[in-house]
C-alpha cells in the first residue's frame, strides 16, 4: 500500500475496523452500501438485518437480562469500566472512524471518543450510587422506601451525526442500570457501529459478562419500526429528526410502553449590549460551523441587540471568510462536508427560500469545491433575516446562521422561545440581571441554557435533552438514569399491629 492510499478513506476506516477487533465485515453482496461522506466513495458494503431479526435480538437480549438485573450493580460497573478502557485504548482509531463515516474533522472525532469515556466513567461511579429515597411514614411502626430495580430491554436508536456517542450515553447507564441493548444505528453510520459493537463484546468476555447484553441490528426504519413496536422493549430511546420522533412516539405510546426522545433543535443566542464580543464572535462561529452545521445542538438563529448589530455581523463575515474547508482528514480543517446530497440540496433550498423572505445572504451560501471526489462541501452562510419567518423556525441540518435584531429583552426572548423546538439556548451578556432572567422560569424554554458559552458542546455530567418538539427526554448525566429503571415503593411494617393509612378503620 503506499503512502497515498493509507489516507484514502477506505484504508483508514479498514485500518481502524482490523484493530479494534471488528475484522472485515464487508460482503461483496451486501444491501447496505457505506459511504464516506469525504468523497463519497464506497467504504464496503454490509448485509442487511430484517425486521424479523428484531424478534430473535430482543428474546436474547432478554434472556440476558435474566442475569444481569440480579448481579449487583458494582459489579455490573466493571463490564462499562472494561468498555471504557477498550475506548481508551482506541480512542484514534474510533475517532477516525467517526471522521470518515460522519465527516467530523480529527479533533471533534476525537472528541466524540471522548465523551464515551466520559459517560463510562460516570456510569462506573453511577453503578455504587443507584439510590432511592427513604420516606415517613404516617404508621407508627412501619417504614416506607423507594427502590429503583432494572428497567428490561432498551431499545436505541440513533442518528448519523453522533454516531457513537449517543449509543453510549444510552448504553454506558443502561447496562450500570441492569438493562441490555438492542441497537439500530443510523443506515449513515454502519460501520462504527460495528466497532462499539466489537469493543462491547471484548469488554463483557473480558469480566465474564453474559452474551446478548448488547446487539447491533443493521438497517433502515423498517428495522427501527420493528423495534418501536416490540412488546418486549421496556424503554425506546430514539435520536434523530422530529419527523422520526412523531412517527415513532405514538406507536410506543399505543403499546404503554416507555419511550426517550431525543428530536432536532433550533438553538439560538442572544447578544446583548454589553457582550464582550471577542468572546461572543468565537463562542458563535464554533456553535454555528462546527460539524458543519450539523450537531443537534447547532446554533441557527442570532438574536442581536439593534445597537451592535452590524458590528456583529461585519465580526462574523471576516471570521467566516478565513475558515478552512475541506477533507476532514486533513489538518487544519475546521469544515468539513455535510452527510450527503439531500442536505446540500436542503442548504441551497434553505437560503433560497429566505432570500424569497426578504433575507440577504451576508456571507457564504455556496459550493465549495476544491475536495477531490462527490463530496458535498458548503461554504457556511450567514443571513441577516428582516423577521422570523417560517424558513428561519424550521431546523435545516447545514450551517445557515440566521441573524435577526432586537430592542428589548423580553422582545429578544420572545423571539428565541418562537419556534417549536427547545434544545439548547445561549445568551451573551455582561450583566447579572439578563442573564438571570434568560435562566428564570420567564426565560428560555430550552432543556440546555447558557451564558457566554454557545449552545453546542455539552458536557456528560448534565441531563442532557430539549422540551416541545425537541422530544423532552433527557440522556446522559445528573439523574438521567431513573430513566432506565423502574421505581417500586415499598412499605415494612415492623410492629405488631395493623394501622391503616388516613385513619381508616376496618372492623
Ligand atoms: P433521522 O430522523 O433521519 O434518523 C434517525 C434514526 O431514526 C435513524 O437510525 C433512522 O433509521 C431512524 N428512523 C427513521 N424513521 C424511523 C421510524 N419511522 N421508526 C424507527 N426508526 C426510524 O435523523 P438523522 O438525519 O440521522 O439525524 C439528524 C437529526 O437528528 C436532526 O434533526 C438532529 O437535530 C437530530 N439529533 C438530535 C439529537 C438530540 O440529542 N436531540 C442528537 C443528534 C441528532
Amino acid at each position: 500500500m503506499t503512502a497515498q492510499d493509507a489516507r484514502t478513506p477506505a484504508a483508514v476506516a479498514r485500518g481502524a475496523l482490523e484493530r479494534i477487533g471488528a475484522g472485515d465485515p464487508f460482503t461483496s453482496d451486501g444491501e447496505l452500501v457505506c459511504r464516506s461522506p469525504i468523497d463519497g466513495s464506497e467504504l464496503g458494503r454490509l448485509p442487511a438485518h430484517r425486521p424479523v431479526d428484531v424478534h430473535d435480538a430482543v428474546a436474547t437480549a432478554g434472556a440476558a437480562f435474566e442475569q444481569w438485573r440480579t448481579t449487583p450493580a458494582p459489579v455490573r460497573g466493571q463490564l462499562v469500566r472494561e468498555l471504557g478502557n477498550l475506548l481508551r485504548e482506541h480512542k484514534e482509531d474510533l475517532g477516525a472512524l467517526v471522521t470518515v463515516e460522519a465527516g467530523k474533522i480529527r479533533s471533534e472525532g476525537l472528541g466524540e471518543v471522548q465523551e464515551m469515556i466520559d459517560i463510562c466513567d460516570f456510569a462506573v461511579g453511577l453503578s455504587r450510587q443507584l439510590h432511592g429515597l427513604t420516606i415517613a411514614s404516617e404508621r407508627p411502626g412501619h417504614r416506607m422506601m423507594e427502590q429503583w430495580h432494572p428497567l428490561g430491554v432498551v431499545g436505541v436508536i440513533t442518528a448519523f451525526n453522533f454516531p457513537v456517542a449517543v449509543w453510549s450515553w444510552n448504553t454506558a447507564v443502561a447496562l450500570a442500570c441492569g438493562d441490555p441493548v438492542v441497537w439500530k444505528p443510523s443506515e449513515k453510520s454502519l460501520l462504527t457501529a460495528l466497532a462499539c459493537q466489537a469493543l462491547l463484546e471484548e469488554a463483557a468476555r473480558r469480566v465474564d459478562a453474559p452474551a446478548g447484553l448488547s446487539q447491533v441490528l443493521l438497517g433502515g426504519a423498517d428495522v427501527g419500526e420493528a423495534l418501536v413496536d416490540h412488546r418486549d422493549v421496556a424503554l425506546l430511546s430514539a435520536t434523530g429528526s422530529t419527523r422520526m420522533g412523531r412517527q415513532v412516539a405514538p406507536r410506543v405510546a399505543g403499546r404503554l410502553g416507555r419511550y426517550l426522545l431525543e428530536l432536532g433543535g433550533n438553538n439560538a443566542a442572544i447578544v446583548t449590549p454589553s457582550a464582550d464580543l471577542d468572546l461572543t464572535v468565537r463562542g458563535i462561529v464554533f456553535s454555528a460551523v462546527g460539524t458543519a452545521g450539523q450537531r443537534c445542538t447547532s446554533l441557527r438563529r442570532l438574536i442581536v441587540h439593534h445597537s451592535i448589530r452590524d458590528e456583529v455581523v461585519q465580526r462574523l463575515r471576516a471570521a467566516y471568510e478565513t475558515l478552512p474547508i475541506g477533507s476532514p482528514l486533513e489538518e487544519g480543517t475546521l469544515v468539513g462536508p455535510l452527510i450527503d446530497e439531500a442536505s446540500a440540496t436542503a442548504f441551497g433550498a434553505a437560503l433560497e427560500a429566505a432570500r424569497a423572505d426578504g433575507g440577504k445572504v451576508v456571507t457564504g451560501g455556496g459550493a465549495h469545491d476544491g475536495v477531490a471526489g462527490d463530496g458535498h462541501y458548503v461554504q457556511p452562510a450567514v443571513v441577516d433575516m428582516p423577521e422570523q419567518t417560517e424558513i428561519v423556525r424550521a431546523e435545516t441540518f447545514a450551517p445557515i446562521l440566521y441573524v435577526m435584531g432586537y430592542d428589548d429583552l423580553d422582545e429578544a426572548i420572545a423571539l428565541h422561545n418562537g419556534v417549536e423546538q427547545g434544545l439548547s439556548a445561549s445568551i451573551f451578556t455582561r450583566d447579572v440581571r439578563e442573564a438571570e432572567r434568560f435562566l428564570s422560569a420567564a426565560g428560555s424554554d430550552c432543556g440546555i441554557s447558557n451564558v457566554n458559552i454557545g449552545p453546542s458542546g455539552a458536557e456528560i455530567g448534565g441531563a442532557f435533552g430539549g422540551e416541545k418538539a425537541t422530544g423532552g427526554g433527557r440522556e446522559s448525566g445528573s439523574d438521567a438514569w431513573k430513566a432506565y429503571m423502574r421505581r417500586a415503593t415499598n412499605t415494612v411494617n415492623y410492629s405488631d399491629e395493623l394501622p391503616l393509612a388516613q385513619g381508616v378503620e376496618f372492623g
